[in-house]
């Protein structure tokens, strides 16, 4: 717990610190200086980038703590309803530009660093990205963060501090080699260490039963106990003096000392063995939508769950005498399935160690979760042995034993004995080779108020499949809540140009927190100045893309083509092989094209970039055909700047920054109802890039609110699906189709043995994610992209239309209604200091 510190001169020690840190230029001088000088140890007068930058870094902490403190403290005083978002990912990127801009002081920084020799671009470049996450449901978390800021809602985030995040990919001969981030090598100066905010966490052992004042009451006696001790990250919001907390969680060897092991002689080989302790927290699983049964995984879900909740019950304990308040006072959201362990967790704190009955717990339990899913994949949802559940976790598989009889009983008494449909919906899962599992998507399900998908059409999705019968026994408990991104660091910090021409079009900044105004830019899409001036906005956004572009991949790339990008997670429903396919059909179509056909060719350098997970041996295969077929073609002279591949290694989110602005055709191509919602095909429509997709995930709504003659759409629809996979042995592709499959069949880029289990997936009767179907349409919506592109004006209306029609996709209005409609919290603005009001 915390140490309670109550101040020994309360008046001395106000009035040593009455007054804010200023944030003049001169001051800000000082506060970097002072920051080299005493904390990093160096001469004042020597001091290099990566210096400036932690110095800078540190300065800008301090002013965060500053407000970080106030708005804790107020959330205390006014004892305001808490939002706790459980994730196991926050895939937060960089910090330095965002602090800046949030705390309104990036033209103050500039001018001190530039006064002392410094280029705040330079600073910026030095920082390691903080990947604690894989791709879309981590960076979703890191967006919510900034948004529930920016809203001065009173939530944390919690997840875990690992010491490796996402790993660096490098590409070797077109191969992706992995290699590890150890992103704390040069320290992390926006984190603030709390040594006295530490809990045990239990692992193994057995559970005891004894009577207890008539009450049975169950003993858990761990065989292994380590301490999570917590790492705070204050989030800023946007206009506001909210300054929220992302607390994350180490493991360190556990306070207790096991004296019989150090008893045994072996005194060196006793505290190697408790070093042990900090491998739970060390890496981030690269799985992205696999799961695998690892115990470590477990642990690590069992470890920052069980710190949270006992932080959390602390906390309301801290204020409150009985329990009675605490679902008026929490709310935990699940960020997926991987922290479902809350849910018994939360049962054992409140029974085991606060005496409270089963039916009071679980009433409290079920009022405090709620729980999102970001999936359908079958080979995503979480399932773990029930053996391995009884080892690690002894008394949460009893608790997890009891929910699931309770909630069969339930269900009997509202079905009859209907056994199939009882089993079928049954948390435990009697596998055929006798082994049991718990299914935690329906344990998070049972226990949550709420449930609820990521896009229209998957929460649509979830309700008829996965959870069908749940659906049907609790219609009121499933909602949607699209996704968002903030367009602070997606737009307005990420694209400054685009900013300044957006306010200067609309009259004021206040779309920033109100995107849905980007609308009024709708009234000036057709104007011909205005035109100009966006794509000249454009260009300039363009021209650094392509320069980053060609420094990643050495590949020459001219400013005058058709910028076509696709990045994310190589995976084979995002489909990057029917990208590849399309453009070697391009190519093979250029190459028989006589010289004056040629000259009609609209130029266009592709981009793919993702990392395939370190197993997935089918996506490092596409990895390594996208960079084969990028060779050939890149060096093919009869081909020149009409068209270039390129696959740009280790995408991450500062990259992403970079790319995102630039890009005049992104692609999001996944087969219907495989992609929950995606969240980077709303990034991409924001800073004005065209859409080539499906009608799958939030693309649906994207063509609603830009609507779809601004987009290339193609492709089957959801409900066609089912029936084309089962009829998929009798397809007959498509001769082009069939073509382009022969040519890598053939060896034309090389590696024909290495690329066949490839085309052997799409082709005879394989084809689960049914390229053959949609093959056709994807590449006339191509050819329609090129025509299209070759009228400037047109283009341009619909890169504004786009921007324009992007205002729902902001993370603020998706917050708003997790706010209202699922955690029933109100906005608690910490008040203006004196020194602001005046
Ligand atoms: N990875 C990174 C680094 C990102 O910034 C994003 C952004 O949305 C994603 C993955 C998710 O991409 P998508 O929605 O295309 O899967």
């Amino acid at each position: 717990g915390v140490a309670e510190s109550a101040p020994h001169n309360r008046t001395l020690l106000y009035n040593l610190m009455d007054t804010y840190i200023k944030n003049d230029v001169l001051s800000i001088e000082e506060s970097i200086v002072n920051h080299v000088e005493y904390t990093l140890a160096r001469s004042r007068y020597n001091f290099d980038n990566q210096e400036a930058y932690q110095a800078t870094a540190l300065s800008l902490r301090d002013r965060l703590i500053e407000s970080w403190n106030d708005t804790q403290q107020y959330f205390k005083d006014v004892d305001a309803k808490r939002v706790y978002y459980l994730s196991m990912e926050f895939l937060m990127g960089r910090s330095l530009l965002n602090a800046l801009n949030n705390l309104g002081v990036v033209d103050q920084y500039t001018e001190a660093l530039r006064e002392m020799g410094y280029q705040l671009e330079d600073l910026i470049e030095k920082e390691r990205d903080a990947a604690l996450g894989n791709g879309g449901l981590g960076r979703l978390a890191a967006c919510f963060l900034d948004s529930m800021a920016t809203l001065s809602l009173p939530a944390w985030g919690y997840g875990i501090r690992y010491q490796y995040g996402m790993f660096r990919q490098t590409i070797v001969d077109g191969f992706q080699h992995e290699q590890p981030d150890y992103w704390l090598n040069f320290g992390n100066p926006w984190e603030i260490e709390r040594l006295n905010v530490g809990y045990p966490i239990n692992f193994y052992g057995h559970v005891s039963v004894q009577e207890e004042e008539g009450r049975q009451v169950f003993k858990w006696n761990p065989g292994e106990t380590v301490a999570a001790i917590a790492y705070d990250n204050p989030i800023p919001g946007f206009q506001t003096n909210n300054t929220i907390n992302l607390r994350l969680w180490a493991a360190k060897p556990g306070q207790e000392f096991d004296l019989e092991a150090f008893n045994t002689g072996d005194y060196v080989q006793a505290i190697l063995a408790r070093q042990r302790a900090e491998t739970l927290s060390s890496v981030l699983y690269p799985d992205d939508r696999t799961y695998q049964g690892k115990e470590l995984r477990l642990k690590q879900q069992n470890f920052f769950v069980s710190a949270t909740i006992q932080d959390v019950v602390r906390r309301y304990k801290d204020t409150h005498d009985t329990f009675d308040q605490f679902p008026d006072k929490v709310a935990f959201q699940l960020n997926d399935t991987h922290p479902t362990i809350a849910v018994p967790e939360l049962m054992r704190v409140l029974m085991d160690e606060n005496k409270m009955g089963w039916t009071k717990a679980w009433e409290i339990t079920n009022k405090v979760f709620a729980f999102t899913n970001h999936t359908v994949l079958p080979e995503a949802l979480e399932k773990w042995p029930v053996s391995l559940l009884e080892k690690l976790l002894p008394r949460h598989m009893q608790i997890i034993f009891d929910i699931n009889w309770r909630f069969l009983q339930q269900l009997r008494a509202q079905l009859g004995d209907d056994w199939d449909r009882i089993g079928r919906m049954s948390i435990i899962e009697d596998g055929s080779g006798g082994e049991k599992y718990v299914r935690m998507a329906y344990l998070a399900v049972v226990a949550s108020h709420t449930v609820n998908g990521v896009a229209a059409i998957h929460s649509d999705i979830i309700r008829e499949t996965i959870f069908k019968e749940f659906a049907d026994l609790w219609p009121q408990k499933f909602q949607n809540k699209t996704n968002g991104v903030t367009p602070r660091r997606w737009l307005a910090f990420c694209n400054p140009p685009l900013r300044q021409l957006i306010t200067a079009t609309l009259g004021s900044e206040s779309w920033i927190n109100h995107l849905d105004a980007l609308q009024g830019l709708r009234e000036h899409a057709d104007d011909p100045e205005f035109q100009q001036k966006w794509a000249d906005v454009k260009a300039i956004a363009k021209s650094k893309a392509i320069a980053r572009i060609s420094e990643l991949t050495g590949v020459q790339i001219s400013d005058n083509v058709l910028l076509d990008i696709q990045v994310k997670r190589i995976h084979e429903y995002k489909r990057q092989l029917l990208n590849v396919l399309g453009i070697i059909w391009k190519y093979d179509q250029i190459k028989k094209m006589s010289p004056d056909q040629r000259s009609q060719v609209v130029p266009r350098v592709c981009v793919i970039g993702g990392k395939a997970a370190p197993g997935y041996e089918m996506a490092k295969r596409i990895i390594k055909l996208i960079s084969a077929v990028g060779t050939k073609i890149n060096s093919d002279p009869d081909i020149g700047d009409l068209l270039k591949l390129v696959f740009v290694p280790d995408y991450n989110v500062s990259l992403a920054e970079v790319i995102i602005p630039g890009c005049e055709l992104s692609q999001h191509i996944s087969t219907a109802g495989t992609e929950a919602s995606g969240t980077s095909n709303m990034k991409f429509a924001m800073n004005g890039s065209l859409i080539i997709g499906t009608m799958d995930g939030a693309n649906v709504e994207i063509a609603e609110e830009i609507g779809e003659d601004n987009m290339f759409i193609f492709g089957v629809l959801t409900p066609e699906v089912q029936r084309l996979r089962q009829e998929r042995r009798n397809f007959k592709p498509d001769s082009r189709f069939e073509h382009v499959v022969g040519l890598i069949r053939k060896g034309v880029f090389g590696w024909a043995d290495f690329f066949e289990p490839l085309v052997d997936s799409v082709t005879s009767g394989g084809d689960y994610y049914l390229l053959a179907n949609d093959f056709p349409s994807y590449i006339e919506a191509q050819a329609k992209v090129d025509e299209v592109y070759k009228d400037k004006a047109r283009w341009t209306r619909m890169s504004i239309m786009s921007t324009a029609g992007s205002g729902k996709f902001s993370s603020d209005r998706t917050i708003q209604q997790y706010a209202e409609e699922i955690w029933h919290v109100k906005p608690c603005h910490v008040p203006a200091t004196e020194d602001e009001q005046k």
